[in-house]
């Protein structure tokens, strides 16, 4: 179903996740096994609890001082389909949209090619953090993201201009 997302939780305000104060929303289910994961109990594909994404906006809605969403995981590209949908549903409320990703922003851009979900992800995200966790580049005090390797990439601009822009 494209309004339903299976979820490892949700934090309803969080400073730490991306710019502003944010609705972070955890998918449940990832295959890239990054060694040293910090979310382990996201990794099961029929763990966690099935919402809606109607149901995610309304929470949203409740909190004007939100500025955004923060799509993490998990793999919110596991469920691209739903995930689209619900990074859809925040850009049409105006909120700025942050999705964390295990696969490079280069392979989600040729996936993008033939799968409207993943485009549909990939299009209504302002900012892709992109790659696995490598234990050996974690570095505490980078912004957003938990080792050297992953990029913040504006998402639209990298299109627009067809090279890649990564900001900070
Ligand atoms: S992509 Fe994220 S959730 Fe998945 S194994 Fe890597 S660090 Fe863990």
């Amino acid at each position: 179903m494209d309004d339903v997302i299976r979820i490892a939780g949700i934090v309803e305000e969080s400073f730490v996740d991306g710019p502003g104060i944010r609705f972070v929303v955890f998918a449940q289910g990832c295959k890239h096994s990054c060694e040293g994961c910090h979310n382990p109990h996201t990794h099961d594909f029929n763990g966690g609890m099935l919402v809606s994404t109607d149901d995610m906006i309304e929470k949203m809605k409740k909190n004007p001082l939100l500025d955004g969403i923060t799509l993490s995981g998990g793999e919110p590209f596991e469920q691209a389909k739903g995930f689209g949908m619900m990074a859809l549903k925040a850009k049409q409320k105006g909120y700025h949209v942050m999705t964390y990703s295990g696969y490079l922003f280069e392979d989600i851009i040729d996936r993008s090619k033939k799968d409207q979900d993943w485009k549909r992800l990939l299009l209504n995200t302002d900012v892709l953090v992109d790659g696995k966790f490598e234990e050996d580049k974690k570095d505490l005090l980078l912004k957003f993201r938990g080792s050297k390797n992953q990029r913040l990439i504006d998402v639209g601009e990298s299109i627009d201009s067809g090279s890649l822009v990564i900001l900070d």
